[in-house]
């Protein structure tokens, strides 16, 4: 099982080459990219990250920050307020309890305000190569479909993947499943271009291709080489 599952891991880093939309920066920039990035395209937050970290290029800068302030550099975002108060707080943890440096355990990363596993888990792979699997709805939905797990939550299905995976794959997860569940695993999934279609356990596969197809595949290469370009140059 544990091969198969590496095996499948590899034909889709294959499929996925790039990284993570945050995994950028600094621990700091790494830990504010993927507080930004909830509920928001990946595409609005690294637009406004070389704005945002010349403003407030350290954890200290952010703390001593106004809200207002903080709030006119991500207003182009959902629920920026929200999250403007959330980095200030955040900010100040990092500075009150850790004296400015981001910490490096998920206990420590989570007791700090705004932060929950998942990002933590991101920050522990990307920031400080340390094994943890970031799930969310969509590693959820595809690890569950491919039938890897059978979990009900995403922390369920964390659990379960965290006990399967083997350390030194887990960094791969998240990275290949989020793109996966992004642009071919959708709700009605692509497995007609799926390159572990014939793998995976799901029941109502769609494996016809649609007349667009071509146009599809595409428009998803062009998406990526986006992301990518916007991430090189967001900090
Ligand atoms: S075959 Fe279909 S359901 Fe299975 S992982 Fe691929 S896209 Fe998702």
């Amino acid at each position: 099982m544990t091969n198969d599952l590496i095996a499948m891991l590899k034909t889709l880093k294959k499929r996925w080459p790039n990284p993570g939309a945050m995994e950028i920066g600094n621990p700091y920039q790494n830990l504010v990219g993927v507080l930004l990035s909830a509920r928001t395209r990946d595409e609005q937050v690294l637009k406004l990250m070389p704005g945002f970290f010349k403003a407030f290029p350290t954890p200290e800068k952010l703390a001593a920050a106004p809200v207002d302030k903080i709030e006119s550099k991500i207003n182009t975002i959902g629920m920026f307020r929200q999250k403007a108060k959330n980095l200030k707080s955040m900010a100040t943890d990092v500075v009150e309890k850790f004296g400015g440096e981001i910490p490096q355990t998920m206990e420590k990363l989570v007791s700090l305000a705004g932060v929950g596993r998942k990002t933590a888990s991101v920050v522990l792979v990307a920031s400080f190569n340390t094994p943890a699997i970031a799930v969310d709805t969509h590693v959820h939905r595809v690890t569950n479909r491919l039938g890897w797990v059978k979990a009900k939550t995403p922390e369920k299905t964390e659990e379960a993947l965290l006990k399967i995976i083997p350390d030194k794959s887990k960094k791969t997860v998240n990275q290949v499943f989020v793109k996966h569940g992004r642009y071919l695993c959708i709700r009605k999934p692509r497995c007609w271009a799926c390159p572990v279609a014939d793998q995976c356990a799901f029941k109502e596969k769609n494996l016809e291709p649609p007349k667009n197809a071509e146009a599809i595949l595409e428009d998803i290469e062009r998406r990526e080489t986006i992301l990518e370009a916007l991430r090189e140059q967001a900090v």
